[in-house]
């Protein structure tokens, strides 16, 4: 269930318990979790405790001054941190039908005109903690914020060592970034492990540790904008903290008025860093995600017109949806070339006599969706907006196609792509946005907007992209949003509350799309890695290589297709179609390392719900000619049928026997590919084709 459906059950005050000497503690918890937070007589508050009540590992705070929940500095001396005493907060607790439980803390800072709001969630069924805080201005004078620590966590380390996991976003074309996976030590380092996030950073806004038992907490960040997490394993405190930093923040917050600093969930898991995405991924899926636009057939196969590139008209575009539709796609996209002008969001006259709604009237007849290619933050110098406007744009401009860049962090602006963005949808009856551009949250420094010079990072993040998708989504709930700038360049939980899905690498070639998969399903579901499948590419290997995940692009020029090539791309969507339950709703086993072309790979994806496992095993250009796969996650005492999709060979095993002696996958040549379908012995096999 979406949040915006959550309906108040009861709203309580709570008094705080075990008040003795003056100390106070309120407990927040569900089935999975327990946290605890506390004030202390002399005026310290901290999170004191988070505690998985079904593994039984607790994560004590120390009780000490160097801990606590929040940093925020800015001008006129406001600086807020663990040694900040607060007065005995005000707390209240919302339970809400759904099972939600939330903890609303007011603190006033002592010597501070302010007031702090921490809300701290626990969702019932999931080992996870969501907080986030709000600063508002109580004195009679406005000040600016210039810096913040939106999470600041510390627990006892003793006698412990921890290993940390984060992933890699796509940068610069993959050069400097395809979804790899790092991990490291904490405590060797001697210092901070950073994380970058948020748009055109490094790392996608997620990570994990886990100590000597593999017990770990995994962390995630709803923040578009860049920010920093810094993992530290202060060995001489024997300290573990995990702080999270709002980079080049200069909000400026009037008297009386508020800054919402970016929430943060922190959760629990036992096991291997595939058991940290798969919780991860559940929470999120259960908390934050944005809703699928369609359960059934979601994620969709789709076919997108840039195998055409620009060269797009009416006429194509009709016969490309009479094939489409035959092969079973289920929403088509109109891909850049459809405009006027990158700016000018009027279908091209020439190309589209007919007009834009005629084209998504047949494609809707055809019994498809209809999605259109939309650079929102990108219009041609020659466009009207530019020419009426010449100070809407941002400072710095990001070259898409020849296009100047926006920036939404400017009042007048965001309006502007707001209205544009809802009037394209109810003309045009989009069911989708293909959201591009290149950098979704502009770097502007001009003092003429009504957004700080030097606070762009913030406001054209929290102000702007996501104010415009949250306005049009509220507006227009028809329309699901795809991120797609370029990449995978804004891996964030704040980008997976707008959007449902987002394209992972912007690369075809079937090794790199593999490599993207096996690192951006760690952190997020695989709904939210779309791949694009470019020409010439009607083959097993390669069909194959972008199968797995989120929706699915083909990108060819179908109207040139043959009967038989339409034969063998109709089977071969059928059996995604088949997968996909599997897929989406399951947990991903990285059952080899990164694909590196050298060696054979696999991986898994497991579905407990349906106790139905499939496995993509792949050869690039290796000289092994063969992989022993070990599934994971069966139940041992089950029998389960093991199917070849291509020999339609069938073996019978039990779940232990097939997780201790394997699978034998014969992979004879080079640029091949099988999938393997587990399903229990006991029930009709719906899912093989
Ligand atoms: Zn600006």
């Amino acid at each position: 269930m979406h949040r915006r459906e959550f309906l108040i059950g009861s709203v309580l005050s709570v008094s705080a318990r075990a008040a003795d000497a003056g100390n106070a503690t309120w407990t927040l918890e569900n089935d999975r979790l327990r946290v605890t937070y506390a004030w202390s007589a002399e005026g310290w508050f901290r999170l004191a405790s988070l505690e998985d009540t079904r593994t039984n590992r607790v994560w004590t705070t120390p009780s000490s001054s160097s801990v606590g929940v929040l940093r925020l500095g800015g001008t006129g001396g406001l600086n807020l941190g663990p040694s900040t005493l607060y007065s005995l907060p005000t707390v209240t607790q919302e339970n809400l039908d759904n099972g939600l439980r939330r903890l609303v803390f007011v603190l006033e800072p002592k010597g501070v005109a302010a007031e702090i709001t921490l809300e701290a969630e626990v969702y019932p069924g999931h080992p996870f903690l969501r907080q986030s805080w709000r600063f508002k201005n109580l004195a009679s004078r406005s000040l600016t914020l210039t810096s913040a620590a939106f999470f600041d966590l510390g627990f006892q380390a003793e006698r412990q060592r921890f290993r940390a996991f984060r992933v890699n976003q796509w940068v610069d074309g993959g050069l400097k970034g395809n979804f790899e996976t790092e991990q490291t030590e904490l405590g060797p380092l001697g210092k901070p492990w950073v994380l970058e996030s948020g748009s055109f950073s490094q790392h996608c806004a997620w990570a994990a540790l886990r100590d000597s038992r593999n017990n770990g907490l995994t962390v995630g960040w709803e923040f578009n904008g860049r920010a920093q997490m810094w993992l530290e394993h202060e060995l001489a405190n024997t300290l573990l903290r995990l702080t999270g930093f709002i980079t080049s923040l200069n909000q400026p917050v009037g008297a009386g008025q508020v800054f919402q600093a970016p929430a943060v969930f922190v959760g629990s898991f036992r096991g291997d860093w595939d058991e940290a995405g798969y919780q991860t991924q559940r929470f999120v899926e259960t908390a934050l995600a944005a809703p699928m636009p369609d359960r059934q057939i979601f994620p969709y196969v789709a076919w997108d017109s840039w195998g055409y590139e620009d060269n797009i008209d009416e006429t194509l575009l009709r016969r490309s949806a009479d094939v489409a539709a035959r092969l079973g796609v289920e929403l088509f996209t109109v891909d850049l070339g459809w405009a006027s002008r990158l700016g000018d969001w009027n279908a091209d006259p020439v190309k589209f006599p007919s007009g834009m709604r005629a084209l998504s009237d047949y494609v809707h007849a055809g019994g498809m969706k209809f999605g259109l290619h939309l650079p929102l933050l990108e219009a041609d110098p020659a466009s009207s907006v530019i020419r009426q406007n010449p100070g809407w744009t941002s400072s710095i401009s990001d070259g898409f196609y020849g296009a100047v860049s926006l920036c939404p962090g400017h009042e007048p602006v965001k309006q502007w792509l707001t209205s544009e963005a809802l009037r394209l949808i109810r003309e045009y009856d989009l069911d989708w946005i293909l959201l591009d551009g290149v950098n979704l949250v502009k770097v502007c420094t001009k003092t003429t907007h009504t957004h700080n010079a030097r606070n762009s990072n913030y406001a054209n993040s929290v102000h702007g992209i996501d104010e415009i998708v949250a306005a049009v989504r509220r507006q227009a709930p028809q329309a699901a949003w795809e991120n797609c700038q370029s990449g995978g360049r804004m891996m964030t939980y704040q980008m997976v509350r707008e959007c449902a899905t987002s394209i992972t690498c912007d690369d075809t070639a079937a090794l790199t799309t593999r490599q993207a998969i096996h690192g951006a399903t760690y952190p997020f579901s695989p709904r939210y890695t779309d791949r694009y499948l470019g020409e010439g590419m009607v083959n097993r290997y390669n069909l194959r290589s972008g199968m797995f995940g989120g929706p699915w692009m083909l990108m060819q020029r179908i109207t040139e297709w043959s009967e038989e090539d339409i034969a063998t791309a109709s089977a071969v969507i059928a059996l995604y179609k088949s997968l996909r339950p599997i897929i989406r709703d399951g947990k991903v086993f990285h059952l080899t390392p990164r694909p590196d072309g050298t060696r054979n790979e696999a991986i898994q994806a497991y579905s407990p719900r349906l106790d139905r496992s499939v496995i993509f095993v792949f050869r690039h250009d290796g000289p092994e000619t063969s992989l022993l796969v070990r599934p994971r996650g069966l139940l041992p005492n089950s029998e389960y049928r093991v199917r070849f999709q291509d020999t339609g060979t069938i073996q019978v095993a039990t779940g232990r026997d097939l997780v201790t002696s394997g699978i034998e996958v014969p992979l004879i040549d080079m640029d091949s590919a099988e999938v393997i379908l587990l399903t229990p012995n006991n029930v009709e096999d719906a899912s093989a084709q």
